[in-house]
Formats: structure tokens, C-alpha cells, sequence
């Protein structure tokens, strides 16, 4: 099981997506859903109950999420020095990496880092100076050791050109990933389709830029024999071709990973943060394998393409922010996604037939905080 636990509620960054946006959609109702607003901002159970907790799962996968949990590093470092687990991985900003000492970084598996491309873009979602600064202390923390996995995780709206971005994290002069992830920023907030042009944007700009990237990914494979750690491509490419079809949601939201709020109660995803409708348990008082599950329901349940999109996102699929008529459009850059790695297919089969590359590339870990579907 994988478990995102909330280390702080608070932010050291106020990006547009996020803080921009929640100063313009102050409509905090969720119809009819009961929400928790008073959560403390930081970790109030015990470490030894996280520690039992987890003992219960011999699998136990926990993944650090805030805010922006490195704000409490002291508190981070309990928990890698008490709980024990099959790995620890991060979701985090970057900017306070290079205050965590690195006989603690050096143990993650994985660390999640949010850069949204380049440094124009960056700084314009993230503010001046994110890019510099996230940059320098991933050079730092390289050097002093970490070999895990480094993923970039973008988020994605208007201003992002997913072709040319993804393209630049991959291969440029400042910091190349190995790993690209991304998440759009769509159906998050209540009334933000209206001031946006996610339509137009998506239609003329994103998905044909998807296909583009498609067709360079397999070019890639086909003339370098390389097959790129493009997330939203493995994850599709990997069912399509070895027949792996899952209808549950990617991300695992629900059902495989979990979120620990810092009241201890176990909700599905981080997002779900105070929704009291979706606690499924306390950490004091449930068995990490008797938690229940909860799965999307329509319009996903009736959807065609369900056993390959897994119904993208609970949050979305049970707050309804955007109205159906809007969230076709998410739905369309879903289509546009599969169908485009689903076109490349046959290529990619003869490529691993002529051993050109191999099934094995197309391994990653699972519910490791990519939702596979942005
Ligand atoms: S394409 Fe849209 S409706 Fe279909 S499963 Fe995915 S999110 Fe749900
Ligand atoms: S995709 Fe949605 S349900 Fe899954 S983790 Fe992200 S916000 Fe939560």
C-alpha cells in the first residue's frame, strides 16, 4: 500500500494554479460534502501510532506531501529514523531540498519535484527565482549522492506548450530529467473554466502538441533505442501493449494510495483534505489492509475508454467542479492521449520484437505519485 502523508498543511510558494487560484474561487461549497476547515497545519498523532500503522503493512509505501513538507524537516527525519517501510519518496517544490541533510535524501526512492519546463515558464507559474533556485539544489543534492529516481512534475495549463516543454526537461543545458510527469490544472476549482480558455487551448494547442510528442517518443525508440520516462506514455503504452487494463483509477487514489491527514484520519487522496464523507479510517484504529475502497462513478462508470483511463481523478469525479459540458474537454485530451500512443503501437511491438528495445523499459513503479493520466 502507498500512503501520501501530510507532513504540513503550509506552503513556502504561491503558485497561480494553486494559491493564485484559490484567491480568486473563494466558493468553498462542495455540495452538500461535510468539510473539515479547522485541520491542524501540522502532524498532531503520534509517531509510534504512524509506526504500528505501518507495521500492519509489510508492504508500506510512504510518500511525503504537504504544503510543502519540507518546511518541517525535523519532522521528516523522525519519521525516516522510526517508521519503517518499504521506501520513503517526496512530493515537494524543491526550494528546501538542500536543507534536508543528505544522509536522508539519499534514501528516497523517488522524489517528486515540481518544475512546470523552463525557467520562463517556471517563473511564471511558480515566481521569479523558483527555477534558479530548484535547479541549484537538485545539481546539490546529485552531487551529494541521490541516485534515485528524479521525476519533474509539471503542471499544465494555458501558458504551456507540452511539446516544447516536456522536449526541454528531457534533453537541455541547465538540468536534464530522466523522468517527465505532468498534471493539467482542470477541474480543480469551481469557477475557473469561465475566465479561462482551457477549450480552445486544449483543442488547438495541447492535444495536438500530445500527438507531437507521441510520434517524437517513438522516433526516439526507433533511432536511439531509448525509451524516454515520459510518465503519461509508459503507463498507457505498458496496458496497450502487455495487455495490462486496469479500470481502477492510475493514480491509485482509493484504493492502493492513500493520504494520512495530520489528524491521523485516512483519507483517499491529498486533495480530499477535510472532506469527512471520504474518511475511511484513523490510523489508530484501522488495518491498512481493511480500508475501504471508494471508485468513480459516472460519467466515468459508463465511459468507453474506462478500463484505460481508470476515471483520471476521484476528486474531480465526486466534487464536480467543472460542469460535465466543461469536463468533456478534459475527457477529449484523455481520448487524444490514448488514441495517439494506441496509433504507435505497432511500431513500438516490432521494435521490441526486433529487440531494438525492451519490455523492461517500459517498467516503473506504480502509485508513485504520477497519475499516469494528467
Ligand atoms: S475519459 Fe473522462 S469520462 Fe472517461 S473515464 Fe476518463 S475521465 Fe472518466
Ligand atoms: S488524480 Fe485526483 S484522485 Fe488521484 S491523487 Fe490526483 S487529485 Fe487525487
Amino acid at each position: 500500500m502507498f500512503f501520501h502523508v501530510i507532513v504540513t498543511s503550509e506552503c513556502n510558494s504561491q503558485c497561480r494554479y494553486c494559491y493564485g487560484e484559490a484567491l480568486q474561487d473563494t466558493d468553498e461549497d462542495f455540495e452538500g460534502l461535510d468539510v473539515d476547515y479547522s485541520l491542524p497545519k501540522n502532524i498532531s498523532y503520534n509517531m509510534s501510532e504512524l509506526s504500528e500503522f505501518c507495521a500492519r503493512d509489510p508492504e508500506c509505501v510512504l510518500t511525503f506531501y504537504g504544503g510543502e513538507p519540507l518546511l518541517r524537516l525535523e519532522e521528516i527525519g523522525r519519521i525516516m529514523d522510526n517508521v519503517k517501510v518499504g521506501h520513503f519518496l517526496i512530493q515537494t517544490n524543491g526550494l528546501l531540498l538542500d536543507r534536508l541533510d543528505s544522509a536522508y535524501v539519499n534514501r528516497f526512492h523517488t522524489i517528486l519535484v515540481s518544475l512546470d519546463g523552463d525557467e520562463t515558464l517556471t517563473d511564471y507559474y511558480r515566481g521569479a527565482g523558483t527555477f534558479r533556485k530548484v535547479v541549484e539544489n537538485l545539481k546539490l543534492i546529485k552531487e551529494n549522492g541521490f541516485n534515485g529516481e528524479l521525476i519533474a512534475r509539471m503542471t499544465v495549463m494555458e501558458q504551456t506548450d507540452i511539446y516544447k516543454q516536456v522536449e526541454w526537461l528531457l534533453d537541455n543545458s541547465e538540468f536534464s530529467f530522466s523522468s517527465v510527469h505532468w498534471q493539467l490544472n482542470a477541474g480543480f476549482w469551481k469557477n475557473d473554466f469561465k475566465r479561462r480558455t482551457f477549450s480552445s487551448w486544449s483543442r488547438n494547442n495541447y492535444n495536438p502538441g500530445v500527438r507531437r510528442l507521441v510520434k517524437f517518443w517513438v522516433d526516439t525508440m526507433e533511432q536511439s533505442k531509448r525509451v524516454l520516462r515520459i510518465y503519461p506514455f509508459l503507463g498507457i503504452a505498458e496496458s496497450l501493449l502487455f495487455g495490462d487494463n486496469e479500470s481502477l483509477l492510475r493514480c491509485g487514489g482509493g484504493w492502493i494510495n492513500y493520504t494520512i491527514q495530520t489528524d491521523g484520519f485516512i483519507i483517499p487522496c491529498p486533495t480530499m483534505w477535510g472532506m469527512k464523507d471520504y474518511y475511511l479510517g484513523h490510523i489508530t484504529k484501522t488495518d491498512p489492509a481493511s480500508l475501504k475502497r471508494v471508485f468513480v462513478g459516472n460519467p466515468c462508470s459508463k465511459c468507453d475508454i474506462l478500463n484505460l483511463c481508470g476515471g483520471r481523478c476521484l476528486y474531480t469525479n465526486v466534487t464536480h467542479r467543472w460542469s460535465d459540458k466543461a469536463y468533456v474537454h478534459v475527457c477529449e485530451t484523455v481520448r487524444t492521449l490514448i488514441e495517439a500512443i494506441n496509433d504507435k503501437a505497432p511500431i513500438i511491438k516490432s521494435l521490441i520484437e526486433q529487440e531494438k528495445i525492451h519490455r523492461s523499459d517500459f517498467e516503473y513503479m506504480k502509485y508513485n505519485g504520477c497519475e499516469i493520466i494528467p
